[in-house]
């Protein structure tokens, strides 16, 4: 979901909502990512607090409550993706194990230290990624852990189509090793960093879009913010599948 795209920010944001609560992500992922990132987790304790920030509709946080024994503050601005990812919770019979709350990842409302892990799949560039970094630190214990997605260049040098693009979509978007090295200058150790396979794009992401897009057009056939959100994110996915060798989701994984 991006809404620092400079189309988008002047949209309804009811309606940006109600788009993307109709798929289950809203940014690349899936479940495969989610489990490798969390196995790069060592000596947690067994049952591990993790606060998912950023959560939308809750697609990492209901893989993290299903495969493991970790209980889940998650996180959204928006109330609807709290209301749709509590439903998803019940029907996952999961719902002991997530405590699902609106609020601003900017503005945390825990104490110092309360965290083994902090997680945010496609969601740490509302904020910025260095400040992020930075300002989630304090909430995470000694010793845990902070697992994001990033989108990122995956080279050194792209054509100017696509750099045009993501620049204005997300000025902080760069290449892997410096955002390492932010990482690392926030405080962190690095553990590991992994590119997101392409089918968290595709078949998780900009595919399940195709069918919400048809059934949102035709509820609103006259919309101009709904004809711009959709071409903005028709747009998004096809330049996806010209420049997607110069730039992926990257998981970063540290350590404090
Ligand atoms: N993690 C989810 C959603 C990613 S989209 C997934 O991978 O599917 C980014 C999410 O960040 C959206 O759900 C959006 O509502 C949320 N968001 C945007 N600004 C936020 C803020 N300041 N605080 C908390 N959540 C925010």
């Amino acid at each position: 979901m991006s809404n620092n795209n400079h189309s988008i920010n002047e949209f309804d944001f009811q309606l940006i909502c109600e788009y993307f609560s109709s798929t289950d992500r809203q940014g690349p992922g899936n479940e495969s990512s989610t489990l490798k990132a969390f196995s790069y987790l060592k000596d947690l304790p067994n049952h591990p607090k993790i606060t998912d920030l950023g959560c939308g509709t809750g697609s990492s946080s209901l893989v993290l409550a299903k495969h493991t024994d970790a209980h889940i503050t998650a996180i959204d601005l928006f109330p609807l993706f709290i209301e749709k990812l509590n439903t998803r919770a019940q029907q996952a019979h999961v719902t002991i194990k997530i405590h699902a709350t609106v609020g601003d990842m900017g503005e945390l409302p825990f104490e110092k230290a309360s965290f083994d892990v902090i997680w945010s799949e496609g969601a740490i560039y509302n904020i910025g990624f260095q400040r992020g970094m930075n300002e989630w630190y304090p909430f995470i214990k000694t010793g845990g852990y902070i697992a994001v997605t990033e989108a990122t260049w995956l080279t050194e040098h792209r054509p100017k189509e696509i750099e045009n693009f993501w620049t204005d979509a997300y000025p902080e978007i760069d290449t892997l090793p410096n955002k390492v090295k932010q990482m690392e200058e926030a405080g962190y150790r690095n553990i590991i960093t992994f590119v997101l396979p392409e089918e968290c794009w595709t078949k998780e992401y900009y595919i399940p879009q195709q069918k919400a897009q048809e059934i949102f057009l035709e509820k609103y056939p006259d919309n101009p913010t709904a004809q711009a959100l959709v071409s903005n994110q028709r747009r998004e996915a096809e330049l996806y599948q010209i420049y997607k060798e110069y730039y992926g989701y990257v998981f970063f994984i540290g350590q404090k």
